[in-house]
């Protein structure tokens, strides 16, 4: 390495980064198994090319920003690459994109319109297919983009791979043909994937990434059989001993090379699409970003390739990457930050939830300070301790949660976390119930944590939507010892209101109309606000619809109780135990005297209209929540279910709708706008 212009803390600088990244990648490439997230390994491999940019004599051919992946297992036969596979460059935003787009122009002098096409970024691992006269021969992992694992065995398992090509060779397609595109795990098979490896007490994926390399690259073809890998293919490889006639296959286009690739049987990503200018990239990567939740798989970006294969070779390739093409990435999910504290806090039913504070770190889109970290048992799962460096990650409106520790990152100071002997808000009592992994405050409304929970919850958008009245409301109102109930809230007066930090006469006065306003409401609402444990809106409905008056629901027995939809031994216990207690029944008593509610009418569960119909709700509601719908909709009778089904007889699909409405399309199962729901509510209410 010539390093003569170089101060010596710039090389260890770099020297430092090389060690780092290179463990890194083996970390990820080989043992599939990230010990930080692509975020923090992607800052550190910008600072090390930006370094080798302003300091040429430090780039060596071995640096982490020449290669490509990592090395192939040696468990596994080898295959040379005929043409390399290799990796991509990667921008973040509209300047580096627009700063990529020109440096396109200038590089082939090009100044027309660029067709671009537009791909997803899958997030799997890349592999290439090799069919000889049609028939799958080989697979290969991308490994170190000239030499990767054979893995065909176990792509064999892979049900959307065609074994053998559609249509005729030589016609149809060429002698040899490689096809290159992305494995992947679905989200759903992720998910149960690691519920059972959770459950079984085996380790989980960090990520459906790691997931779908781990299960490819498997010595077990059967185990490989059992994880539902999926694939798309995304471009080519070696094309071979083209006949005349096929060498139409070799279109001049990318997008329809893929579509050409497609009619051969193998799958291509159904949001590809061909931008007519580079100018369109901006809202396809929108598009794309705002779909991604409903995806059935993950992406962390979009890929977006000049069309024109001529003008591909033109431009060429670097060490690494095509020239021709860049990632255009969606801004971090995961981040590592670390855990400065654990606190622990009470919630409505006494349930002591750990709850971390973060060093502030901005993820998927904000900045995030607190993680919940459920239970004792998550915290020995994950092997936390105070001061650990952690992954966090924030994923669509998901609330943000820590995956993992970074255990090479874990210093000396690095602290136990000490559960509380006692309540940390009253310091009663705690318990843990035989089979749950929640501790318990025993003190019930005496706990001044619990009390500000329950107000919280009765005056909630879901409960009586008590508009005006926020949680730090509720907090100062009880410290003041102005409400201890949500019976009190009802004797609050507009100077006891006002006379609360930020609010002024105006917002008081608003206020005690909304807390009138409450008093009229339904029994279903009036059971949820109760917030007894584990009953939600869909169960305070079914309650109230079964037993139609409040006193029949606090005397029912345990065994009608579970006459109930919904209601099982637990839920039936927790509503037998919360009428037991003398704290709980004074307050539903003074609030029986406040409140009222129509009568409903005793109608059999057999004559509601919907009675027999499961409905499913995707997409957002413009004109009613989605949890309005779906008690509403319980109200007339129907079920709603989370998935769809060939049990599923109505599909309501509000905006945006995504994954479910494509299957519901498929089983033929009858769609409905949200203005066909409202008709239908119309007409039966
Ligand atoms: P990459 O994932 O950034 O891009 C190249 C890959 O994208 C291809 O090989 C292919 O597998 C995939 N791809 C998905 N959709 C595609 C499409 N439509 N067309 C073409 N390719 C598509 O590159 P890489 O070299 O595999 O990995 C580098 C990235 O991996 C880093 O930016 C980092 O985020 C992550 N990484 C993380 C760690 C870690 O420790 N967390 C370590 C190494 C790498």
């Amino acid at each position: 390495m010539q390093k003569a212009n170089s101060s010596s803390s710039l090389i260890e600088q770099v020297e430092q980064l090389h060690t780092l990244l290179n463990h890194y990648n083996y970390q990820y490439y080989v043992m599939d198994e990230p010990s930080v997230p692509d975020s923090e390994y992607d800052r550190l491999i910008r600072e090390l090319i930006a370094i080798e940019q302003n300091n040429p004599e430090l780039k060596t051919l071995d640096s982490p920003s020449q290669k490509v992946g990592g090395e192939p297992l040696k468990a596994f036969s080898q295959v040379t690459h005929q043409i390399p596979m290799l990796s991509l460059d990667n921008v973040f935003s509209s300047d580096e994109w627009e700063a990529f787009v020109n440096r396109l122009h200038d590089r082939v002098r090009h100044n027309e319109k660029i067709k671009i096409c537009a791909e997803p970024k899958l997030d799997g691992l890349a592999v290439s297919l090799r069919y000889v006269q049609g028939v799958l021969v080989q697979a290969a992992t991308r490994g170190d983009g000239s030499t990767g694992e054979n893995i065909t065995e176990n792509i064999r398992t892979i049900k959307s791979i065609p074994l053998k090509l559609k249509g005729e060779n030589g016609i149809d397609y060429p002698e040899v043909l490689e096809v290159r595109g992305e494995v992947f795990m679905p989200k759903s098979s992720f998910k149960k994937l690691n519920d059972t490896a959770i459950k079984k007490g085996e380790k989980s994926f960090a990520n459906p990434r790691n997931a779908a390399a781990g299960s490819l690259r498997q010595l077990d073809s059967k185990i490989t059989a059992q994880r539902h890998l999926d694939f798309y293919a995304y471009g080519l490889g070696y094309v071979g001993n083209l006949k005349n006639d096929s060498k139409v296959f070799l279109k001049n286009s990318h997008y329809q090379r893929l579509c050409q690739i497609k009619k051969l049987g193998l799958p291509m990503c159904p949001e590809v699409l061909l931008l007519e200018t580079t100018d369109q990239v901006q809202e396809f990567y929108q598009n794309i970003l705002d779909k991604r939740e409903a995806l059935s798989y993950e992406i962390d970006g979009t890929v977006l390739k000049v069309d024109d294969v001529v003008l591909q070779e033109k431009l060429g390739y670097v060490a690494r990457a095509p020239r021709w093409a860049i990632a255009y990435k969606f801004p971090a999910q995961e981040e590592l930050t670390i855990v400065e504290d654990v606190e622990f806090q009470v919630g409505r039913t006494g349930a002591i939830t750990p709850v971390a504070r973060l060093k502030p770190v901005f993820v998927g889109g904000v900045t995030v300070s607190n993680a919940t970290l459920h239970n004792q048992d998550e915290i020995e799962r994950l092997g936390l301790k105070i001061n650990d460096a952690v992954i966090i990650r924030r994923a669509g409106d998901v609330i943000p949660q820590i995956v993992s520790v970074v255990l090479e990152k874990r210093h000396s100071n690095a602290k136990e976390i000490v559960f509380p002997k006692t309540c940390p808000v009253c310091d009663s009592n705690v318990n843990r119930n035989e089979g749950e992994a929640v501790l318990r405050c025993t003190a019930g409304l005496f706990c001044q944590a619990q009390r500000k929970e329950a107000i919280k919850h009765f005056s909630s958008r879901k409960a009586h939507d008590i508009d005006g009245l926020g949680d730090k409301l509720v907090e100062q109102l009880v410290d003041e010892d102005l409400i201890s109930t949500p019976a009190d809230l009802f004797k609050l007066t507009e100077i006891d209101i006002s006379s609360m930090e930020r609010m002024g006469v105006k917002s008081a006065k608003k206020l005690i109309v909304a807390i009138e306003n409450a008093k009229e409401t339904t029994l279903a609402k009036f059971i949820y606000g109760l917030g007894i444990r584990e009953v939600g809106e869909a169960t305070a409905n079914n309650l109230a619809n079964h037993f139609c008056n409040l006193s029949a629901i606090q005397t029912a027995s345990f065994e009608s109780l579970q006459a109930v939809d919904d209601v099982g031994e637990i839920v039936a216990k927790n509503i037998i135990d919360f009428f037991k207690e003398e704290h709980n029944l004074v307050v539903v008593n003074a609030l029986n005297e406040i409140m009222t509610w129509p009568n409903i009418v005793m109608k059999k569960v057999e004559e509601l209209p919907l009675t027999d119909q499961t409905f499913v709700l995707t997409g957002s509601l413009s004109q009613m929540g989605r949890s309005e719908a779906k008690a509403a909709l319980q109200s007339l009778g129907a079920k709603v279910s989370g998935s769809i089904s060939a049990k599923t007889h109505f599909l309501v699909a509000g905006e945006k709708a995504g994954s479910k409405l494509t299957k519901a399309q498929n089983l033929d199962i009858t769609i409905l706008s949200e203005e066909d729901l409202i008709k239908l509510f119309a007409k039966y209410t």
